[in-house]
């Protein structure tokens, strides 16, 4: 059908913070889609010949360009997204700055040929070594709550290792991924190599569908699931980066000033809406009432109001989708027992889509009972839930208790019995004495378990996504012929048997009369 004669589709950039719409764009038609990527394919095979110093001068130039502009890349992620000025420099633009270094540095010792010894002796003669070539082509959906970050990262590291992009940014931040696209234009990245294709849900099923070579998601767990089926129809390699519903851990010992401000940070930063929030805090009992205290009066203290106030600590929500599920979450969580402490309603007086932050206690957690919401479905809005718990054993098994496994943390002033207590969890990562910031190391592998999602970004494991591994193996002896190659027999049987006893027999003199019967092989007679 020509395009003109399907319906145009068109996204809408939105202030959430006063819901009005900043600029409207097309969607990218599935044809588009294909054309971006065809155009990608051929500037790839340049780009995976330019030499590495020229990539790494294009990440420099990129670096200052950034960090000249970032005032206006934090205002302008501020003004799509709502979240507060400051943390749009330190959890979007900081955390791209610190990933271009650790690229620049790091990128060109994983791309070396990496030798792989051989233990069986009788493939001694050979040398064996890893290649690491680009993908080809990547696609990366990436969702609108860190829209600058997420797909930075998954970008510079597609990038940094030969290939090119086709980035789908999330419908309701677009302008983020422009942004990014003229800084590495201004970077000098060659044209094509880097496109970025605007559009909904259809745009990206696009992409998801075009002749890409790999796809990195970050989005829902059910759009991840839509994805994957997809995906595995044409066997395309992808990483989901999904949704979370990280448990936090406060162990009796913790030192309770530091962990009820971590908690109030790591549920109400960007509103709640990360995919590494705390989202449920288990507290032992016998700490749990002075707990709940600190965390409410710090929370009664947190300024609402526009990401632009530079006094703003808490945003809006992205949009009324959000505020809905956020509103069903607490009145399923009230209707099940729990009582709100603080918040708990919307907030109309400072525009459409604010919610004030929420501290909800007695919402019971009996694993494998009946319980609310707002413990097993990612609510991502400002609800922090705080439960108390009486054993390490039942904290672990509450953290547990989840189809999630993105982060956990766990707080102790034991720092052995907190590491002891994270290698129990189930998930991607588990900080001690700390939440959230895993995603700013840029050295750490960031990724889920269970729901969760598949595979991983940044770090060495985030690299190993966006190439693919050759095994190159060379003989070192090409004149000789192998000892087991044609000329089989009953006397090459038994000399083989011999072989398999010399190596494996626990017994040794099996051992040397095998030894003996082996080294026959390498003079056998009527070898082809
Ligand atoms: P979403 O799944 O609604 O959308 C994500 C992206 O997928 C968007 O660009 C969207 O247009 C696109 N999309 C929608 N339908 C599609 C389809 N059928 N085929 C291909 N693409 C499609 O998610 P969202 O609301 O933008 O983001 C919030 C979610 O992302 C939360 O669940 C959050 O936990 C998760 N998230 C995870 C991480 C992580 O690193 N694990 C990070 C940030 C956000």
């Amino acid at each position: 059908m020509p395009q003109s004669a399907i319906a145009i589709r068109k996204v809408f950039s939105t202030d959430p913070a006063t819901g009005k719409v900043l600029r409207e764009f097309e969607c990218a038609s599935s044809e588009e889609v294909a054309a971006a990527v065809d155009h990608a394919q051929s500037a790839q095979k340049l780009w995976r010949e330019v030499s590495f110093s020229e990539r790494i001068s294009v990440f420099r130039r990129f670096q200052t360009e950034l960090h000249r502009r970032k005032d206006e890349v934090a205002a302008q992620i501020s003004l799509e997204a709502g979240k507060p000025q400051v943390e749009a420099l330190l959890t979007e633009v900081l955390v791209v700055l610190d990933a271009a270094s650790f690229y620049i540095r790091y990128a060109k010792s994983f791309l070396r040929p990496e030798r792989v010894p051989h233990g069986n002796p009788a493939l001694k003669t050979k040398r064996g070594y890893l290649l690491r070539e680009p993908q080809g082509v990547v696609g990366i959906i990436s969702p609108w709550n860190y829209p600058f970050s997420i797909p930075s990262c998954d970008v510079l590291a597609a990038l940094i290792m030969g290939n090119a992009v086709v980035l789908k940014p999330s419908e309701l931040t677009p302008s983020a991924a422009l942004l990014l696209r003229e800084l590495f234009n201004t970077a000098g990245l060659p044209p094509d190599i880097f496109q970025v294709v605007i559009g909904d849900g259809l745009t990206g099923a696009a992409l998801t569908t075009a002749t890409i070579d790999k796809l990195i998601f970050t989005g829902s767990v059910p759009t991840g699931r839509r994805i994957a089926t997809a995906a595995a129809e044409r066997l395309l390699s992808i990483v989901l980066e999904l949704g979370g519903k990280d448990p936090m851990l406060v162990l009796e010992d913790a030192d309770l000033d530091i962990a009820s401000s971590a908690a109030v940070w790591g549920a109400f930063m960007n509103a709640g809406q990360t995919c590494l929030s705390v989202e449920r805090c288990y507290v032992h009992r016998k700490i749990h009432d002075r707990f709940v205290e600190l965390c409410v009066e710090k929370t009664k203290r947190l300024r609402v109001g526009r990401g632009s106030d530079p006094e703003s600590e808490i945003g809006p929500m992205i949009n009324q989708q959000q505020l809905n599920i956020i509103e069903s979450h607490v009145a399923d969580a009230l209707a099940h027992g729990a009582r709100v402490l603080t918040g708990g309603k919307r907030l109309p007086e400072l525009g459409p889509n604010f919610y004030a932050p929420t501290i909800l206690v007695d919402v019971k957690h009996n694993v494998g009972s009946n319980v609310a919401r707002i413990l097993i479905e990612e609510t991502f809005g400002p609800v922090l839930p705080i439960i108390p718990f009486d054993t390490e054993e039942e904290a672990i098994a509450l953290a547990n208790d989840s189809d999630f496994g993105l982060s956990a943390s766990v707080w102790t002033r034991n720092r052995p019995r907190g590491e002891a207590i994270a290698a129990k969890i189930e998930a991607g990562t588990v900080m001690v004495n700390d939440v959230i910031t895993c995603f700013g190391i840029s050295e750490a592998p960031h990724g889920g378990v269970k729901s969760s999602g598949l595979g991983r970004t940044h770090g060495r494991s985030g690299l190993e996504e966006m190439v693919r591994t050759k095994y190159i193996d060379a003989e070192l002896l090409p004149s000789i012929p192998k000892v087991w190659w044609f000329g089989y027999g009953s006397e090459f049987h038994l000399q083989m048997k011999g072989f398999l006893d010399l190596l494996f027999s626990k017994n040794w003199a099996h051992r040397a009369r095998g030894a003996a019967k082996a080294t026959g092989a390498l003079f056998r007679k009527g070898r082809l």
